[in-house]
């Protein structure tokens, strides 16, 4: 099972909080508990990171700027590597997690996926780390659904993974359409969907 970005600065009070974001803790951790191998992803941003409105003058959360590597959401600053907002929400239980997975951290170049950055080209490693222990099949959960957990869903596909997405123990974004767009390219990804009751959570 993946875990994708159950950070404070995601949920309720934080930086980018995600509507209901902090409703998903509960679940993931009684999911966890159905998984032997889980790996936990964290947005990990420097302070002038390229995602950052602030980081373009003049430019206002939530708008799209081009950059070289295509199209960027400029977000609130967030998960700033160190502080508190990037920490894992304090409820998450995990403890049998068996890698904490960091992305985001070059300056120049977002990443929602946890496998492949926003160029499309760098990897974070996480396809070799899940072959190397013989994972074929991955669950993948967390926030926010239409974007980072959308994007890792899409990229395990191309990586050769199956790909399932719980769904109730995700939260949307859902800026201008974002989640049903998200939901029509996973469908044509071959992405498929479940609920944490049918895994017995
Ligand atoms: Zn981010």
């Amino acid at each position: 099972m993946l875990v994708i970005d159950v950070q404070n600065d995601f949920c309720a009070g934080g930086a980018l909080a995600v509507p209901e974001g902090e409703a998903v803790v509960p679940r993931v951790n009684r999911l966890a508990k159905q998984f032997e191998t889980v790996v936990l992803t964290q947005d990990w941003h420097p302070a002038d990171h390229i995602s950052f409105a602030a980081s373009h003058p003049g430019r206002q959360p939530f708008e799209s700027l081009d950059l070289p590597y295509g199209p960027q959401v400029l977000w609130p600053s967030h998960c700033v590597q160190g502080t508190q907002g990037a920490a894992l929400h304090p409820e998450l239980d995990i403890p049998h997690a068996r890698m904490i997975l960091r992305k985001g951290g070059n300056r120049l170049v977002d990443s929602y996926s946890a496998f492949l950055e926003a160029d499309r080209t760098s990897r974070t490693g996480l396809d070799g780390y899940l072959r190397s222990l013989g994972i074929t099949d991955l669950y993948i959960c967390g926030l926010a659904t239409d974007f980072c957990v959308a994007w890792s869903a899409e990229d395990a596909r191309a990586f050769g993974f199956s790909a399932t997405i719980i769904e109730d123990a995700c939260r949307a974004i859902d800026l201008n359409g974002s989640l049903a767009a998200a939901w029509a390219k996973l469908a044509a990804a071959g992405v498929g969907r479940i609920g944490s009751a049918a895994l017995g959570a």
